[in-house]
């Protein structure tokens, strides 16, 4: 039998066609690509481990456009795959066969910045870490952040409703996005586009389009809520013998610090290895099976400081942590946080790596990775955790040479059974794409998922956008 994962059998799409090829080229001069060498690294996703065979690439640049192009696939039947920065992990990002790639990339432009109430609107390919420096000119920041700051588009987060660095902080993008402009798969143009923090006049349907994964409708532009920069920002790195007192470091850190607490990360003693191994980063730290990193913003440096120094001292005597390093300057804070943000990288480097992204109740998230070594015992190359423990969000990744579909044989079920059982979540932050989509169940109900199948049904009857994603395959 074929791994739930896998893809199902295409549905009965339209083929593209020349005409339909004609009509995408005078819509989208110049922009609509079929150079199979243009359109290849736009089927392929980051990890490398799912790959389409689309042979059209569209480019629009405005919502007139996005809304053109909808409106003429849905007469025709031709499916369609939004795509923004393409750095997806569960093969969301990427056709599975030849939908038609819509990316957003072209889309980059800011529409409005109100520096009063600190909200920015924009299209949705805007790049991350443009809006970051964008923002930090004006003395904000963005209320998200994460390690593919480089690539992935706004767009692309609200789609997945990412959470990351900033989450424990400043809350996800169900709190911090304001409004959303959508155009949904008839070509309809859904102007959510609300810059107020209240709006409370009927259903807010903006919300059901966050995490929909490009299978509701395709995002044009976002307004969001944006917090002041930061004037004092310090980062710790922290070393601890055993996980018990990670958390218990974690509780001390939150009584302690409290409101300049932004972030609260953990990497285990693999992780580092990998780090030392394939990137060739130093341990900033005497070795240690787990790492912390804590980081404090606020509005007064002095304060802040004051508060660390206690919070530090406290750490140490009570022996939780057995050894740190704290970075107040810029590029020593970027090369403690790199030792966190480069773990996804190290381990493409590792071989093939199968990803997963739990949410559990925080005092369980190790026990997990420990049984799963047990579990796996040789077979696997590499076992490790890291994440955001302020979040109860493990990222537990498993290594092998090469793709092992025995290995994720014994992977699979075995860690959504050990989830839900802990009534955890099998998909705390990237979403189901195509690979989780079969393993809902482990973490909604059935009357749940008839709900999500009606509204799908209800916004796309024809199912065209980013069809064999998100759902699972027995509501198609
Ligand atoms: P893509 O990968 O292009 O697309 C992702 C999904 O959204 C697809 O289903 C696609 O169809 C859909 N989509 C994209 N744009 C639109 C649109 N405009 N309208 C409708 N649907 C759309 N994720 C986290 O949550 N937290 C992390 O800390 C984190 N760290 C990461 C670190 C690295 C190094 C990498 C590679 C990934 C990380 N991710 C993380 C996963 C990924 O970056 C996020 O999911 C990101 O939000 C995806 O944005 P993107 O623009 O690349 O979207």
């Amino acid at each position: 039998a074929s791994s739930p994962a896998a893809a199902p059998r295409r549905l009965p799409f339209s083929r593209v066609t020349v005409e339909d090829l004609t009509f995408f080229g005078k819509t989208l001069p110049g922009r609509a690509i079929t150079d199979p060498d243009l359109v290849q690294s736009s089927n392929e996703d980051w990890l490398k481990s799912v790959r389409g065979s689309s042979e059209v690439l569209l480019r629009p640049q405005t919502t007139q456009e996005v809304s053109q192009i909808l409106s003429y696939c849905h007469s025709r039947n031709l499916a369609v795959n939004s795509q923004g920065g393409n750095t997806g992990l569960v093969g969301g990002s990427v056709p599975v066969y030849d939908e038609i790639i819509l990316s957003t990339s072209l889309m980059n432009s800011i529409l409005s910045f109100d520096k009063i109430s600190g909200i920015l609107t924009c299209q949705a390919g805007c790049v991350l870490e443009n809006l970051s420096l964008y923002l930090e000119e004006r003395d904000y920041i963005m209320p998200l952040d994460l390690g593919a700051k480089g690539s992935c588009q706004i767009g692309g987060n609200v789609a997945t409703n990412a959470g990351g660095l900033r989450l424990l902080r400043y809350g996800s993008l169900h709190g911090t996005v304001l409004g959303l402009e959508v155009v949904l798969a008839d070509g309809r143009v859904l102007d959510c586009l609300s810059t107020l923090r209240k709006d409370n006049t009927g259903y807010d349907l903006k919300q059901l389009f966050i995490g929909s994964e490009g299978t509701l409708g395709v995002i044009t532009a976002v307004s969001i809520l944006c917090p002041r920069k930061p004037k004092s920002v310090n980062v710790v790195f922290l070393g601890c013998e055993t996980f018990d007192q990670l958390l218990k470091t974690f509780q001390l850190c939150k009584g302690m610090l409290g409101e300049i607490l932004s972030a609260f990360e953990f990497l285990d003693s693999e992780c580092m290895r990998l780090l030392n191994t394939h990137l060739k980063l130093a341990n900033p730290i005497s070795d240690c099976p787990f790492y912390i990193v804590i980081e404090t913003s606020g509005s007064d440096s002095d304060h802040d400081s004051q508060k660390l120094h206690n919070f530090l001292e406290e750490a140490m005597t009570s022996l939780l942590v057995t050894d740190g390093t704290v970075a107040t300057e810029e590029s020593k804070i970027k090369t403690l946080w790199s030792m966190r943000e480069r773990v996804t990288e190290a381990l493409t480097h590792d071989g093939f790596t199968y990803k997963y992204d739990i949410s559990l109740p925080v005092e369980r998230i190790y026990q997990l990775v420990t049984d799963m070594r047990e579990h796996l015992g040789k077979r696997a190359r590499s076992v490790v955790g890291y994440g955001h423990v302020g979040d109860g969000n493990l990222h537990l990744n498993v290594t092998s040479p090469a793709k092992d579909p025995a290995l994720l044989a014994s992977i699979e079920p075995f860690i959504y059974e050990w989830t839900a059982k802990f009534q955890g979540s099998i998909s705390a932050e990237h979403g189901l794409g195509l690979k989780k989509r079969n393993y809902i169940y482990y973490s909604k109900s059935r009357p749940a998922v008839a709900v999500m199948g009606k509204m799908k049904t209800l916004l796309d009857p024809k199912g065209i956008l980013n069809p064999y994603k998100t759902l699972p395959d027995d509501l198609k």
